[in-house]
């Protein structure tokens, strides 16, 4: 009995050794070692793949202009790493297609035959994600290496399927890299760049495609809309990034299908919009929206307002331009002015709807904030510390029209002046009536700021009361502050 026992802890002190060997840090490992064995294992592996590129093109190293100088190197030890351990491993989409573009690429992401669970193994700063769509994720500090296994189609098995719709609801029916690539969308997306011999692999006619810079879905496009809408939203984007054109075929079925994307759920359209528009293609990306009347579908109350008003399509082409040349110029650029600049005009014309029942103007846009963004919601989540600094920068636009005294170092002083400034500026660019406001703001910041001090007058005058209202206390406080951070205030005028 005693033996037995020995002998299974015995065996499971193996397993422990075992597993911790499969488990080491990739974060350590020496990328030019990786290299030399990746190169003795690399017969081995070229003979696994091989069985399954039967009618692709292999463009070998010599022939194309991707070098591993130019892929992030978190991404090549993933590469490596699965090579060495038995696996297919192909850096993929994206980060191919641009590569061979000149373009570094937003993201490498890599494909390989390990399933979820096994690249799980192999890494120790990997998390698996996605119930739809398992993936990899290797974490290196805040840079994720995403590992997908290679998909095959659904059939009928459990692990993938379809709704009455034709969209993929769940997609983890695994498969090989001739499986794996027509479930890509478009061509250019589905170049593979095998690690084992640095070639490209291409089934769809992907190369030629990047060279013709232009965008083909892989299959039939109605099809493939319908299994996953946000593929329309994905041709926009890249035709913008990328200046490509959309193949007539692919480009049809987007004028029809547009609706679909109402069963998309918010968070991912939220996701999608961010990518369109703040990738430094906002103003083409946002053209390319009407003309497929997809907008609709993302910004539904906008895509009505602009139908009637000009002015307000200028105003968002201007936010956009200037969206773009900031992403351009390394500056910061935040979801909540682009988001702000295209619910303006609902916003404001449901504010004065409410005004004219009575309410005062600054109480009625707080009130048509809630009504626009409660049906803004449905479509795309915005994420709630954005819509605070929306709210926040609508507001102060009706608290612009101070001139004296307190409330314009309350103003002044708000953590969003400098938001809300900029977007009181488009508003004038755009030709909007802003009155004086813009003019007096503007020359207010260009004075020194014990001039701004001075020439505003004494509070209690200047409001119209006698007393001011509220505690003493507090008031007092937020005086103090005011002294400091008033005249802190030097930062140029920027006017986007
Ligand atoms: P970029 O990273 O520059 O935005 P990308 O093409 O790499 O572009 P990702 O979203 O990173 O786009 O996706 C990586 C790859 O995964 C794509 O190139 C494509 O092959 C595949 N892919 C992504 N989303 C889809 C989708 N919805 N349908 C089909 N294939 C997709
Ligand atoms: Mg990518």
């Amino acid at each position: 009995m005693l033996k037995w026992l020995k002998s299974l802890a015995f065996k499971q002190q193996c397993r422990d050794k075992r597993v911790a060997k499969k488990k080491t840090v990739v974060t350590d490992v020496d990328v030019q070692a990786d290299m030399r064995k990746s190169g003795r294992q690399f017969e081995r592996f070229s003979k696994i793949h091989t069985k399954h590129l039967t009618g692709a093109t292999i463009v070998s190293r010599g022939e194309h202009n991707i070098s591993r100088k130019h892929i992030d190197k978190h991404a090549l030890k993933v590469l490596y790493r699965l090579n060495q351990s038995g696996f297919e491993a192909c850096l993929v989409g994206g980060a191919v297609r641009d590569l061979l573009l000149g373009i570094t690429p937003k993201d490498f992401d890599v494909a390989t035959n390990a399933t979820p669970e096994q690249v799980n193994a192999l890494f120790r700063n990997c998390r698996l994600i996605g119930r739809r769509f398992r993936l990899a994720h290797v974490h290196f500090g805040r840079q994720i290496i995403e590992v997908a296994t290679y998909r095959s189609d659904h059939g009928r098995s459990q692990s993938g399927s379809l709704d009455e719709s034709g969209r993929i609801v769940r997609d983890n029916v695994y498969g090989n890299i001739s499986n794996d690539v027509w479930r890509r969308d478009f061509s250019a997306n589905a170049l593979y760049y095998d690690i084992s011999n640095f070639s490209v692999i291409d089934f769809t006619g992907g190369l030629e495609d990047v060279k013709q810079r232009r965008l083909q879905m892989i299959g039939d496009a109605n099809k493939r809309y319908r299994e996953d809408p946000v593929r329309m939203l994905r041709a926009i984007r890249f035709a913008a990034k990328l200046n490509f054109i959309i193949e007539e075929s692919s480009r049809t079925p987007i004028y029809e299908l547009g609706a679909l994307l109402e069963d998309i759920p918010a968070a991912r359209l939220y996701e999608e919009a961010l990518k369109l528009f703040h990738s430094g293609h906002a103003l083409k990306s946002f053209a390319a929206l009407n003309e497929y009347n997809l907008l609709h579908y993302l910004f539904p109350a906008t895509a009505v307002a602009i139908k009637h008003d000009p002015q307000f399509m200028r105003l968002l082409q201007l936010a956009m331009k200037s969206t773009d040349e900031r992403i351009k110029n390394a500056m910061h650029v935040t979801p909540a002015f682009l988001f702000a600049a295209l619910l303006w005009i609902p916003v404001s014309n449901c504010a004065q709807e409410i005004a004219a029942k009575g309410m005062p103007y600054s109480v009625a846009i707080q009130k048509a904030v809630t009504i626009v963004m409660a049906q803004q919601v449905k479509s795309i989540s915005i994420p709630r510390r954005f819509t605070s600094t929306m709210r926040d920068i609508w507001g102060l636009q009706t608290r612009f029209h101070y001139r004296k005294g307190r409330r314009v170092m309350a103003v002044f002083e708000h953590p969003k002046f400098r938001a809300a400034y900029d977007f009181l500026c488009l508003r004038a660019q755009a030709g909007e009536d802003v009155g004086a406001d813009y003019t007096w703001w503007t020359e207010f910041q260009q004075q020194p700021a014990n001039q701004q001090r001075s020439e505003l007058p004494d509070n209690s005058v200047v409001s119209g009361r006698s007393k001011p209202r509220g505690k003493t206390g507090a008031r007092k406080k937020r005086t103090k502050t005011t002294d400091k951070t008033k005249l802190s205030q030097t930062k140029p005028i920027d006017n986007t």
